[in-house]
């Protein structure tokens, strides 16, 4: 009995990761979680590492997450050095040779989608916690979701070839129905393109230059730095001048220098959700920006009165 036992325990061990037919990908924020389910559907098994109301930059590591590292056949990570500060001793402690950068089974989804703000010049630590491949919340353009889509199903389809059709078909299902949302989108947003908005974070440039808003400052004084009383006083004056009505925050953030700008300028917080799973309306890819839509509409309606 003993030794069936372990004869048992063996043969587990020895089963390949895929042994219910699924690929076991992990990413590491639920946006590219929730694209990988769209392409993948029930032929893969999906785990996020972050949470969507977890600020992505900053992820506190645990042992946990290496446990689903060693069992990944495929990782996908947003890249551009959004998850520098925690992500690279993960895959290391992980010793899983499949999802080490560079291997197989390491998808980097910024390398097809459009980056925007890479700095040009030379970087210094004053510029504060400047990202120097380019701005990584590109997942917040619909646009580079589906490019982030096609990059997984050209990945999924490579590591699982027997069910290649089967994610060329989801993607395809996926891309419809996003094209659909996006027209929606874009009428929503249609009366108000143009408008003027401050956010807290550089996280939105992708957002707002898809929906046609123009960001006139930040919260931060400078990128992951908090904020500091003479640049929000410098901000108030300055969206007083421009009559900027909107103050955009992640919902990880302290409303409470948003709260004091809006009450200074007469304006609004928006609190959006960065990600998906940032606030339980936004539960999958679509559904985040029919959230943040949503959200941005009803602020600009009552602070233009369009
Ligand atoms: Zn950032």
């Amino acid at each position: 009995m003993k030794r069936m036992v372990l004869l048992l325990v063996a043969l587990l061990a020895a089963l390949p990761a895929r042994a219910q037919g699924k690929l076991n990908v992990v990413t590491t924020t639920e946006d590219l979680a929730s694209i990988a389910r769209e392409v993948g559907g029930d032929h893969i098994a999906v785990d996020s590492i972050a949470k969507g109301y977890q600020d992505p930059h900053f992820v506190e590591a645990k042992p946990s997450f290496i446990l689903k590292l060693q069992k990944a056949d495929l990782l996908v990570v947003v890249g551009r050095e959004l998850e520098i500060g925690w992500l690279p001793p993960l895959i290391t402690q992980s010793r899983n040779a499949k999802v080490q950068p560079g291997a197989n089974g390491y998808l980097d989804a910024s390398l097809t989608v459009k980056i925007l703000e890479i700095p040009t010049g030379q970087i210094t630590r004053a510029m504060g916690d400047v990202h120097p491949a380019g701005n990584p919340h590109y997942w917040l353009d619909p646009a580079n979701g589906r490019r982030i889509a096609q990059a997984i199903q050209q990945k999924l389809g490579e590591l699982d070839p027997a069910d290649k059709a089967y994610f060329a078909q989801r993607y395809a299902d996926f891309d419809t129905r996003l094209a659909a949302a996006e027209k929606r989108w874009d009428a929503m947003m249609a009366p108000y393109k143009g408008t003027k908005v401050v956010t807290y974070h550089r996280s939105w440039p992708n957002f707002m230059e898809r929906f046609g808003l123009n960001v006139m400052g930040y919260v931060e004084p400078k990128p992951g730095i908090p904020p500091s009383p003479s640049h929000t006083l410098e901000l108030i004056s300055d969206m007083k001048a421009q009559g900027v009505k909107i103050i955009v925050m992640e919902s990880y953030f302290d409303p409470k220098t948003p709260e004091k700008i809006a009450s200074e300028t007469g304006g609004k917080v928006v609190t959006l959700a960065p990600s998906v799973g940032g606030e339980k309306a936004a539960a999958d890819y679509i559904g985040l920006f029919d959230y943040n839509i949503g959200m941005m509409v009803a602020a600009l309606k009552a602070a233009t009165g369009k």
